[in-house]
């Protein structure tokens, strides 16, 4: 069996239940002066070597070594069976009120690189790491046979996956997919582009918050919803009862949305415009000045960015992105009109997104009510003791 050893101290956080080994972390490898296969299955070793746990190794990440688990297992369709069994029994236990959900949430599920999201009676599998792709035949083998979908599609397209030194990949694994999927949440409908929609093909993961938003609004008010891709909030404040104005820069996500609003009835209700949002706001900015009275204000405004940044370097710039976001928004508000500003980028936290909130206040001489903050919903758990499994974070805040 290949074998690493980690520096002395580094093991503490893998006793801790965290599952990622660093570069850094790792003092030697050896295996009968072998350099160890990348992807295969290593046992770790504490700097006594006391054994620790076995993991999966991949000498081409920055995540030289994913954790298994704790107890020296063989790592097999079994080891694999047992934890995907775990995860759905988790999500048999939620009783959300939707045919579509997020199934396997990675290291969260103890199940490192691998995503499975359930639309209706189809899958979609997303594959991020080395470890996890050399088990691929047996993890299809094993939703098929306890979840029986007419149909799985892979979406392991994203970059990430090149420092995993895989390629990106995506297709029909199983069964027959059709071309969309209409999913139902709550009593919205939601029509799903498995194959060519963001990520997964829908964000699952503001469900709670597509559900928030309609009890803060009254019937009629206006409402902003921005970067809004498919249409989940503009929808979902539609059928509240709001008029909602929805902006996207992405053509093909502002004509899903059309579509969305269409098979809920709310087609009426929705205006969407295939714009960049930093330009919308500036030219609101610029209407404000030359004519006040023109400039449309809202009562609710959802602003949720993606990404930008994944590093923690990019941070500053995301912070500003923010900050120029809420400076254009705040000025659209009505007096007691909620802001709905969300992060999923891991390193843009709570206390980030406060600060920026506090700098495009003090500059507008505004007070701002923090309302509530809300996290990523329990079918996308976060483990405390992996604190990366925490991305989704909502402030919602009011105009006092
Ligand atoms: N609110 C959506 C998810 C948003 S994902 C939902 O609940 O389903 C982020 C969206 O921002 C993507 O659809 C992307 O096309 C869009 N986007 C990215 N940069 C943008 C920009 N500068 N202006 C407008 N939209 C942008």
């Amino acid at each position: 069996m290949n074998r690493i050893k980690l520096k002395e101290g580094k093991d503490k956080k893998i006793r801790n239940n965290y599952l990622w080994i660093f570069r850094d972390d790792i003092a030697t490898l050896f295996r009968d002066r072998e350099a160890i296969d990348d992807g295969s299955v290593v046992e770790i070793y504490d700097s006594e070597n006391k054994f620790l746990a076995v993991g999966s190794y991949n000498s081409k990440s920055h995540i030289v070594t994913r954790v298994w688990s704790k107890q020296n297992v063989t790592i097999d369709r079994g080891f694999f069976y047992h934890r995907i069994k775990k995860a759905l029994e988790f999500r048999q236990s939620l009783k959300i009120d939707s045919n579509a959900q997020r199934l396997i949430h990675s290291e969260a599920d103890y199940l490192p690189g691998l995503m499975v999201d359930q639309f209706g009676e189809y899958l979609v599998l997303q594959i991020r790491s080395l470890g996890m792709e050399k088990f691929k035949s047996d993890i299809i083998d094993i939703l098929r046979e306890l979840l029986h979908p007419k149909g799985i599609y892979e979406r392991s397209d994203m970059e990430s996956r090149q420092e995993e030194g895989l390629e990106p990949v995506s297709g029909v694994l199983h069964g027959e997919v059709p071309e969309f999927i209409d999913i139902r949440e709550n009593d919205l409908q939601f029509r799903v582009d498995m194959a060519k929609g963001h990520k997964t093909g829908f964000y699952l993961d503001q469900r709670d918050n597509r559900a928030y938003v309609q009890q803060l609004i009254k019937p009629n008010q206006r409402t902003l919803d921005l970067f809004s891709y498919s249409g989940g909030f503009a929808i979902a404040l539609a059928h509240a009862g709001a008029s909602v104005t929805a902006i996207d820069s992405d053509p093909d996500a502002v004509a899903m949305a059309i579509e969305n609003a269409k098979l809920n009835n709310v087609e009426k209700k929705c205006e969407f415009i295939a714009q960049d949002v930093f330009q919308f706001l500036d030219q609101q900015g610029d209407l404000q000045k030359a004519s006040p009275d023109k400039v449309r204000k809202f009562d609710l405004i959802v602003i949720d960015p993606p990404a930008i940044a994944k590093r923690k370097e990019g941070m500053d710039k995301l912070k500003w992105a923010y900050w120029k976001l809420l400076l254009g928004t705040i000025k659209l508000l009505n007096p007691g009109g909620h802001i709905v500003l969300s992060s999923c980028a891991y390193h843009m936290d709570v206390d980030r997104m406060l600060e920026a909130a506090r700098f495009a206040t003090a500059d507008l001489g505004v007070r701002f009510r923090v309302h509530s903050v809300t996290y990523q919903p329990p079918d996308h758990p976060w483990v405390l003791q992996i604190p990366e499994t925490l991305y989704l974070k909502t402030v919602y805040f009011q105009l006092m």
